[in-house]
């Protein structure tokens, strides 16, 4: 079993078979009663609970922000996976969690996995698997540069020989995107939204970089910060993109820092190769061309940038003998 375990979305991959599962990270839990839904069900009750139910992001901003929900939410999706399976046959696991994690939350990463039924329990660095999952040649003594641009952090990484040889972790990713449109919304239009609209406006209508086309519209709707009743307004696409400049700019900056970093040879390789771009927001339109921009190098979109992460433990998983190094960065737990 491969495992994703993302701030945004959770992917779970099963040998032989393929992603099985791919769910929000959110758990929805009924303070008098205990946990009421996970995963999708439990992202459309975000801001639309009662009193008594809070919807969590336990990995909110890369780290596990909520330990204990993390690992409820962890146990909850190898068991629906597992669900009807020889109960005896324990699986072996590589999970793919955030570079910046602590030797504490790595721990227990693990702990859940064992308690979910892992008999072995492999860590691997996401943007090492990102980077297996997008098809680089991360076992060749070749630099390879990878963006992962999750929800709570940007991952960028320059890879050779199956391991991370610099990387930078910068917590500004599709997250801070959704809450920069919020704030424009409130700010210039008056207008109160929530992060579930803010996200369908980034994802609708958000952009990185102009387009020779027409520029979209869109309508929204929220509550009137003067008149406090709901409200539509009419918003465009180039505002949209001003509004989300300032967190662009940081995962830009993140970029350039690390390619200043890469020793030469690395470099050349990686101007040669171009960089890639994974994680959901790598589907942000016209961000591979504002990077391209910025640096002067060509920059591709994955083609799953959501499913890169998993779909490299996947491999890892298939191909053990052969990638079991990726692995090595961490201590194996058995
Ligand atoms: P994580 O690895 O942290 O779980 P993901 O790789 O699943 O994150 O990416 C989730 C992020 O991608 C969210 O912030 C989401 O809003 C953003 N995202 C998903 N689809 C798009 C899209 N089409 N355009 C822009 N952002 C997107
Ligand atoms: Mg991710």
């Amino acid at each position: 079993m491969g495992i994703d375990l993302g701030t945004a979305n959770t992917l779970v991959y099963v040998s032989g078979k393929g992603v099985v599962l791919e769910e929000p990270s959110v758990v929805a839990i009924d303070k008098e009663k205990g946990p009421r839904a996970v995963g999708l069900e439990a992202k459309k009750m975000l801001g639309r609970t009662p009193d008594n139910v809070v919807a969590i992001r336990p990995l909110r901003d890369g780290v596990i922000a909520d330990f204990d929900t993390a690992e409820l939410m962890l146990k909850h999706f190898i068991r629906r996976v597992h669900d009807g399976r020889n109960p005896l046959v324990r699986p072996r696991m590589v999970i793919g969690i955030p570079s910046g994690v602590t030797g504490v939350e790595r721990r227990a990463v693990e702990e859940a996995a064992k308690e979910a039924g892992a008999s072995e329990v492999y860590l691997i660095d996401e943007p090492v698997a990102a980077a297996i999952g997008a098809g680089l040649p991360v076992s060749e003594p070749t630099g390879n540069m990878i963006i992962d641009i999750g929800g709570g952090t940007t991952e960028v990484a320059v890879l050779s020989l199956d391991g991370t040889v610099l990387s930078e972790s910068v917590r500004v990713a599709g997250d801070e995107l959704s809450d920069s449109i919020m704030l424009y919304m409130k700010k210039v239009h008056n207008l109160v939204i929530g992060e579930r609209t803010a996200e369908d406006i980034k994802i609708q209508l958000g952009s990185a970089y102009p387009t020779e086309e027409d520029e979209p519209i869109m309508e929204v709707r929220g509550l009137h910060l003067l008149s406090g009743l709901p409200r539509t307004v009419t918003i465009k696409a180039p505002e949209i993109r001003e509004s989300m400049s300032e967190p662009l700019s940081v995962i830009i900056e993140a970029v350039k820092r690390t390619l200043e970093r890469t020793p030469p040879e690395l470099a050349a390789d990686i101007i040669d190769r171009g960089i890639m771009l994974a994680g959901g927001g790598a589907l942000l339109s016209g961000l591979d061309t504002l990077i391209s921009h910025e640096t002067g190098i060509v920059t591709h979109v994955a083609s799953e940038p959501l499913s890169c992460v998993v779909l490299g433990t996947g491999r890892v998983l298939e191909n053990f003998k052969d990638l079991e190094r990726a692995t090595n960065s961490y201590a194996r737990y058995e």
